[in-house]
């Protein structure tokens, strides 16, 4: 019975309630800090890498370059400092702030107005530019 209700399920709802946030996974070497799964993270939510790494770039005031799916931060950076920044970005950026669902756009309204709209809900709402 379960397995004929599972299969009768869509794929695309069966992925959405297993959708996990993903952690960013830092190594620090020397003065550097690189961030392991940057390119699938940003993937796994539906981001611009370049976006992201504006709001870090902000964050942290070190210069961030991207390359072959890696981040690398000109500077020391925690791995708590770096989860609790990217909260942030969730937070602003990713999550809805009606349902608390990632499956959300952002969008240019006019005048270079940016909100994010949930696709789950239908909620949307102005977002700071970066
Ligand atoms: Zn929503």
């Amino acid at each position: 019975m379960l397995e004929r209700a599972y299969r009768l399920m869509p794929a695309q709802a069966l992925k959405k309630e297993r959708f996990e946030l993903p952690r960013l996974e830092t190594l620090v070497q020397g003065t550097k800090t690189i961030v392991k799964n940057f390119g699938p993270a940003m993937k796994a939510i539906n981001r611009e890498p370049k976006h992201a790494m504006k709001f870090l770039t902000r964050e942290f005031a070190v210069p961030i370059s991207f390359a072959d799916g890696k981040l690398l931060m000109n500077g020391k950076v925690s791995q708590e400092m770096l989860d609790k920044s990217f909260k942030g970005y969730l937070e602003e950026y990713v999550l809805c702030h009606e349902c608390g669902k990632p499956d959300t756009r952002i969008l240019e309204q006019q005048a270079g107005i940016k909100i994010l709209k949930c696709d789950a809900c239908g909620a949307s709402k102005p977002v700071k530019r970066l």
